[in-house]
């Protein structure tokens, strides 16, 4: 062995000790019972908010360092929405973690049902790069609420970032039931060895497929927050000048590796030259000279994107932008006209400031380009026309529609944010964390009384017709039946009488096969 494989090796085991180690102290700390307490969750949620707060400098330098992401930005689109997300959360959980009592049909008038919330253990949440400390915490946010102990594992593109929260989380949350994990594919494998009772995982549909297997290994549950392109459709009755701005915001923010960003744009070939128009003009008043001079502008996140980003422009017809600068990783707002489904730009998800135009001369033919292809994560549709609104909705299958906006259906904590397909499965935020990251456990307690027993005597053996024909009457379920509006009382009349009746009607019928 040389001795660089033999280092590899002894790397390779001492990530598989650390990782090993920290899930044995999050399940032990799991099954210690802790996080069962609704006020020990709480002041977890409260820490976390205490977090965001006292280091606001540290997260947003992070964030400048990583992707060069504009003050405002970090703070609208990542912190203030983490922030709002777990004042909601922290609002509303202990309702959510209420137990529920379900209805009941007839035959279960004299039972107790309930349904309980209760953590599926210890989960992974692997984030990726592009919303840093969104992508990891307000998953684990949702996952604490629901009463789970945590594995955070961010994503090595954003490294600052990453150590920020692999700092601060020991530090404000329970050490041993919260854990930060950094690192790269390699540590992100070994946790994918271990066994959790969840796993969270926001990323790339390639790698979400080797996640997916992995899961599979030990039938854990899984959530997919996967990418894939986003289309716009624009047509003649938009505002263009509203639609145009929101259209070129939702694509220049955060240089576009936003994975709800617009991907690209459906239109008439008269659309496409009054948007091209205004887009030139938006982007002078912006940026002024240019976006690589202003700095409320982002930059590509690595030199590997920013290399598969600017081969996507090689041959292409740039109408707008097209500016790039290898040294700063740097791609102006770039606007592509003559674009055909067949070219590179339009066979992958852009996750970059590229905005590709397709022509189409109806809503039909968009709606067939779209379902044409995979199911994106987000639909956007600019148009005045509710007809046009509501056909594009019921013809085709996204995660998400947005109308006549962008990004912004991230931000309303009662809307779940997922895809589905090859964009992703499962969904979150607000109480759609709570609920992604707890198990329904029913409950069904029958009592000893006598009555009860006697309903239901005519299950035992030996079977026969006339205890088979009750069995059917007794358990028929019912339409329109609201057993919460009835008075227990005289559901529970109706119920003995129909037993009586019943035992009456199986003797008689017992007589009649007793004669024959
Ligand atoms: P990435 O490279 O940061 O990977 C994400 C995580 O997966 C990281 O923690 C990394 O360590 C791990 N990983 C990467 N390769 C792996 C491998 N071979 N084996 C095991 N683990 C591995 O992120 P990315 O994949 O470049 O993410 C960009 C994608 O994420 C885009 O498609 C974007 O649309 C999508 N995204 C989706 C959402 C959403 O909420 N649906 C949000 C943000 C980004």
């Amino acid at each position: 062995m040389t001795a660089k494989t033999r280092q590899q090796e002894d790397q390779g085991e001492e990530i598989m000790a650390d990782s090993s180690q920290v899930v044995k102290m999050a399940k032990k700390a799991f099954l210690s019972g802790k996080t069962r307490s609704i006020k020990f969750r709480e002041k977890q949620l409260r820490q976390l908010l205490k977090m965001y707060e006292e280091n606001e400098d540290q997260i947003l330098s992070a964030l400048a360092t990583d992707l060069c992401k504009p003050r405002q930005e970090a703070i609208t689109t990542e912190l203030e929405v983490l922030k709002n997300d777990l004042l909601h959360i922290i609002y509303n959980f202990k309702d959510w973690a209420k137990t529920e009592k379900p209805s009941k049909s007839a035959v279960n008038i004299l039972d107790e049902v309930r349904i309980l919330r209760v953590p599926y253990g210890t989960v992974l949440v692997v984030g990726t790069w592009n919303y840093p400390f969104l992508i990891s915490l307000q998953p684990l946010a949702g996952a604490i609420a629901a009463g789970n102990t945590v594995v955070v594992k961010p994503s090595e593109l954003a490294p600052d970032s990453a150590e920020v929260m692999a700092k601060l989380v020991p530090k404000y949350l329970d050490p041993t039931c919260y854990h930060v994990v950094t690192g790269g594919v390699p540590e992100t494998t070994e946790l994918l060895r271990e066994r959790f009772d969840y796993i969270f995982y926001t990323g790339s549909t390639e790698v979400g497929r080797i996640v997916h297997r992995a899961a599979n290994q030990h039938l854990v549950p899984t959530t997919l927050e996967l990418g894939g392109k986003s289309p716009v459709f624009l047509d003649s009755t938009a505002d263009l000048d509203v639609a145009a701005r929101r259209l070129l915001w939702g694509k220049c923010v955060n240089a576009g590796q936003t994975c709800v960003a617009p991907d690209y744009l459906l239109c008439s070939k008269q659309v496409q030259a009054e948007f091209v128009a205004r887009a030139k003009a938006l982007l002078r008043d912006w940026y002024g000279k240019g976006a690589i001079g202003s700095p409320d502008y982002g930059r590509v996140v690595s030199d590997k994107h920013y290399w598969r980003l600017t081969k996507l422009l090689e041959n292409a017809s740039v109408a707008v932008g097209g500016e790039t600068d290898a040294s700063v990783r740097f791609i102006g707002p770039t606007v592509l006209v003559n674009v055909k489904p067949s070219d590179p730009v339009m066979q992958e998800e852009i996750f970059g400031p590229i905005i590709p135009i397709i022509i189409v001369d109806s809503v039909f033919e968009a709606i067939d380009f779209i379902n044409s292809r995979e199911h994106p994560l987000t639909l956007h549709i600019f148009s005045k026309d509710r007809t046009v609104q509501e056909m594009i909705v019921s013809k085709t299958r996204s995660g998400s529609v947005c109308i006549n906006e962008t990004l912004l259906q991230m931000c309303v904590s009662s809307l779940p944010f997922g895809g589905v397909g090859y964009s992703g499965m499962g969904a979150y935020h607000g109480r759609h964390s709570f609920e992604t990251f707890s198990h329904k456990r029913s409950v069904f307690v029958k009592n000893y009384n006598r009555i009860g027993e006697k309903l239901s005597a005519s299950r035992y053996p030996p079977y026969s017709e006339g205890k088979t024909s009750f069995l059917k009457f007794l358990l028929k379920h019912r339409r329109g039946v609201n057993l919460s509006c009835i008075s227990y009382f005289v559901v529970f009349a109706l119920g003995v009488a129909a037993a009586f009746a019943g035992s009456a009607l199986a003797q008689v019928i017992s007589a009649n096969e007793d004669e024959t």
